[in-house]
């Protein structure tokens, strides 16, 4: 089971912030920013580039969560960012699709 399956199901602890029936959303364990949230859905999904449209619900779903914990670490004002990594290039090493919450200070773009 992958490293993401087994935190969504609580067999290897987690900094949960967030949780409902379909995604869980926890502090990354080596934060690059002052804030710094995944989150995941439940269900196995290897990567963005591996879903399709029966995955847009879910999809929806974790893009409203890293919303929610934007707001909930007070970064709607001073700004965030959310990010998806696939594959090797973009430097993607959990294969389990996750969006990363980024906040608390000023991200550099473009992205290295
Ligand atoms: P990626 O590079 O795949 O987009 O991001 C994976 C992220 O997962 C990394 O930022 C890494 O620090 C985080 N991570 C990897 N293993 C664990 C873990 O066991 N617990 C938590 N909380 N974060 C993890």
């Amino acid at each position: 089971m992958c490293i993401f399956c087994k935190v969504a199901k609580k067999e290897i602890p987690a900094k949960i912030v967030l949780e409902d029936d379909d995604l869980v959303a926890f502090h990354d364990i080596n934060p690059v920013a002052p804030i710094h949230v995944l989150v995941i859905p439940k269900q196995h999904i290897t990567g963005i580039g591996d879903v399709s449209a029966e995955h847009a619900l879910v999809l929806g779903k974790l893009l409203v969560a890293a919303r929610r914990v934007a707001e909930d670490a007070g970064l709607l004002q001073s700004g965030f960012r959310v990010v998806i990594n696939h594959g090797q290039h973009a430097g993607q090493t959990v294969h389990h699709v996750h969006v990363h919450v980024l906040g608390g200070r000023l991200l550099a773009w473009p992205p290295g």
